[in-house]
């Protein structure tokens, strides 16, 4: 049986298609390439049940994704994390079904472990020796990890104020880590210049069509773990939005196949940072792009991102599915994060915590409706972020005594 039902690269923007046999970065008129497959065959040779018994992890769905050879697969075991029912922090919400699907679990802490799984892999299969990336931390983190394992050269180059931990995994990985003073737009200039001159492979968010297939499984997943049957709707953390535009093509492609109802897609939800919030505000104006969001800032780091190069494909995402963007303060995101951790015993990242303050807000608007079913995406463990949490502990003397306290 053919390992994967891949069938070629196209551009969304002008249709034009591309082989699959050389690298490619992005369409001749600037546009990210999407991936092609052959669902009509697919149709014929997989039904939904034949997944069952299979590996647990997101190379379950290797018909779905692009690697042509198993034997050139990267894997660390990512996916298939759980699907949690919340149903404290729920309840005290009005939504009776909310789940969190946390990413938080998975190799490197962030679902940026899809990505690269994916992506390194094809490269690998594609013979890349050299690959460069900017990044806000985690993605890089994931990048060099995996492409360290695929025995590809990495070269990352990120914020100087990105989360620490990031930098370090990416420094143990012995790739070539570089800090820019400045943001990832800044990092992603110089990725550009080095790309240009020489034959490294840019591995920059959307300038490589595969990474979205990657993080296209927690589509699948999702679908998968309601029995195919479509939740209502999905709170994403969206920055480059890769994560988003890839739950939205698994649907498409579930459609296709047959898997799940033609007619009910979830409503895909946007959620960014105040301070960083482009994607938000051409949602609010009804514009099918974005505009560069200047000196952004957010705690959220995995969502800083002034200006996505996919940005019109995470707004057609939002247009086709019902969906809507929300923008959300820091503040409101670190509190957020405290309420989560004591009421569902999760420590989640901000990214995830954002999306969780904009289910509240979206029930209380009456955006959400009674008896939705909702699923939040938490994308990264909250321990990757240990500075976002102040606290303050009772220092004992040896031999003291404690009080007895209950706080549940
Ligand atoms: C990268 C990242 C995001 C945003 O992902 P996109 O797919 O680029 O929108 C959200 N959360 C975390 C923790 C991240 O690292
Ligand atoms: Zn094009």
């Amino acid at each position: 049986m053919t390992y994967s039902f891949v069938s070629h690269l196209y551009c969304p923007k002008c249709t034009k298609t591309y082989n699959l046999e050389s690298t490619h970065q992005l369409c001749t008129c600037g546009s990210p390439l999407l991936v092609k497959y052959n669902l009509h065959l697919l149709t014929q040779e997989l039904k939904p049940s034949d997944l069952k018994g299979r590996r647990n992890d997101l190379w379950r769905y290797h018909e779905l994704l692009p690697i042509k050879k198993e034997k050139n697969i990267v894997s660390m075991g990512e996916g298939m994390t759980p699907l949690l029912p919340m149903d404290r922090i729920g309840k005290q919400m009005g939504i009776k079904q909310l789940f969190m699907k946390d990413e938080g679990i998975i190799p490197t802490g962030t679902f940026k472990a899809r990505g690269a799984a994916v992506g390194v892999s094809k490269a690998k299969e594609l013979g890349v020796k050299q690959l460069a990336m900017p990044t806000n931390g985690n993605a890089g983190a994931a990048w060099s990890l995996y492409a360290t394992r695929a025995g590809i050269c990495a070269t990352i180059v990120m914020p100087m104020d990105a989360p620490k931990i990031t930098r370090n995994e990416c420094a143990v990985a012995g790739g070539n880590l570089y800090l820019v003073d400045g943001l990832i737009s800044d990092a992603g200039r110089i990725v550009a210049g080095l790309v240009q001159s020489s034959d490294i492979y840019d591995a920059s968010t959307l300038k490589e069509p595969y990474r979205i297939e990657g993080k296209k499984t927690m589509g699948l997943e999702i679908a998968e773990q309601f029995n195919w049957e479509a939740p209502d709707v999905i709170l994403y953390p969206t920055g480059g939005g890769v994560g988003l535009i890839g739950i939205y093509k698994a649907w498409k492609e579930l459609q296709e196949l047959g898997w799940v109802h033609k007619e009910k897609m979830p409503r895909l939800v946007a959620v960014q940072a105040e301070g960083c919030a482009p994607i938000v505000r051409a949602w609010e104006e009804g514009k099918r792009e974005s505009e560069f969001w200047p000196d952004s800032q957010t705690i959220a780091f995995g969502i800083n991102v002034p200006k996505a190069l996919g940005d019109f494909l995470v707004l057609e995402a939002l247009y086709e599915t019902n969906g809507c963007a929300v923008s959300i303060d820091d503040r409101e995101i670190v509190a957020e994060q405290k309420i989560i951790a004591e009421k569902e015993g999760t420590f989640i990242c901000p990214e995830g915590a954002s999306a969780f303050v904009a289910a509240r807000k979206l029930r209380k608007q009456g955006w959400i409706k009674d008896n939705e079913r909702v699923v939040v995406l938490n994308t990264g463990a909250g321990i990757k972020y240990p500075n976002t949490v102040n606290v303050e502990v009772p220092i004992l003397q040896k031999g003291d005594s404690i009080p007895i306290r209950t706080n549940i």
